[in-house]
């Protein structure tokens, strides 16, 4: 079956445009400049699906380095990169030193234990050296330790984060590259990484060797009102309509009866919902984007159904079976971050796994179906 046909089959879908996540790339590690740029995928890159994506990232751009959090996501990586290399923020335990070695996989050494547990293997990795984020990586005092001692490692990179990337003018952004231009200087002639998304836009200064973006490289920017110059949004959630409902006024629609209409009103319903996870938060403000008009959301979720007016003329010509925007291009990450109390990795990694899913590189996003 053709994924057109299949497409045509389904009551909500993810389209993907892989060739978006290209350009976005491409335009990340233009920013870059002379650093390296390579691609976060962990949370199966950040919902969106990390094997299609990886690969086309792979395949098509100069990337060469990726990040996942922890070793499954690494292995299930290595099983569709063959030679790609892999960090893992997550460190390093006992446990998994065999897999690690197997899969020719990266740790990202988080303290002076970890440091012991990978000193003498030739095989490569890289240091997490902590700035203020008190997240992972060595504190300053085990980081002084470190520089202090002769340790036997192969060590192809270090790194840290930035606690507020997306806060261009903030100090604290400046702080920590002080803090960790000191450890650059300690260790010689080791690649170092600062930079996310946010902190490639911080400037040159914040670059180093090799950045990593995550959320951009998808078309989030959580700090900015709207995306930098040549990044994209690289997918849509459509829903299709199943019923469409003509309600008088005085009567009530979904539980709990939260909305009234006060006027002859056309309801439309789509199956989006709490599997879905982009709606759990959302409230009277949400829309959906209908032929490029925003319809409001109506009333609670109903478990997996959501409600839409429809009443306005623009969607005179409306009809069942035809598909609304969820989010996308009309309805973007910002807006629907906007009226909800969540953040835009939240709305993306909680992308729900119901949707038929369809990936391709030239899938314009706002095609009608
Ligand atoms: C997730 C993560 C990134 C990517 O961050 P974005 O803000 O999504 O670009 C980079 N570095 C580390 C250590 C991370 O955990």
């Amino acid at each position: 079956m053709s994924v057109e046909k299949a497409l045509n089959n389904s009551s909500a879908f993810l389209n993907v445009d892989l060739g978006a996540i290209i350009n976005n790339y491409e335009t990340l590690a233009g920013q870059a400049q002379t650093a390296a740029c390579a691609a976060v995928v962990k949370a199966n890159a950040y919902g969106l699906g990390m094997t299609e994506i990886a690969q086309a990232i792979f395949h098509n751009t100069r990337c060469t380095t990726f990040f996942v959090a922890n070793l499954v996501e690494a292995v299930n990586l290595r099983t569709t990169l063959p030679n790609a290399v892999i960090y893992v923020f997550n460190g390093l335990f006992s446990d998994q030193i065999e897999t690690y070695k197997e899969y020719k996989i990266r740790p990202i050494l988080n303290d002076l234990s970890q440091v012991l547990l990978w000193s003498g293997s030739p095989e490569p990795c890289a240091m997490h050296f902590d700035t203020g984020i008190n997240r992972l990586g060595l504190s300053e005092h085990e980081a002084e330790k470190f520089l202090n001692s002769r340790h036997n490692l192969n060590l192809e990179l270090m790194i840290s984060h930035l606690i507020r990337s997306e806060e261009q003018d903030h100090k604290t952004n400046n702080i920590q590259l002080g803090k960790f231009r000191k450890i650059v200087e300690a260790l010689g002639d080791v690649p170092a990484s600062l930079a996310n998304s946010g902190g490639i836009f911080l400037g040159h200064e914040y670059h180093f060797d090799l950045v990593r973006p995550g959320i951009m490289l998808y078309g989030g920017n959580p700090g900015l009102k709207s995306l930098p110059a040549g990044l994209k949004p690289t997918f849509e959630i459509k829903a299709r309509i199943l019923q469409i409902r003509d309600v008088l006024p005085g009567m009530t629609v979904g539980y709990n009866a939260t909305w009234t209409a006060e006027e002859p009103s056309r309801v439309a319903l789509m199956n989006v919902g709490y599997a879905d996870g982009t709606l759990k938060v959302s409230d009277r403000k949400s829309h959906v984007s209908i032929n490029g008009h925003l319809a409001p959301v109506i009333g609670k979720v109903s478990m997996d159904m959501i409600a839409v007016n429809i009443s306005a003329s623009e969607f005179d010509k409306v009809k069942v079976s035809d598909f609304a925007e969820i989010l996308g291009p009309n309805i973007t990450l910002e807006m629907a971050s906007e009226v909800s109390t969540l953040g835009q990795y939240e709305l993306l990694t909680g992308i729900g796994h119901r949707y038929h899913r369809w990936y391709g590189k030239n899938n314009k996003l706002g095609a009608k179906i």
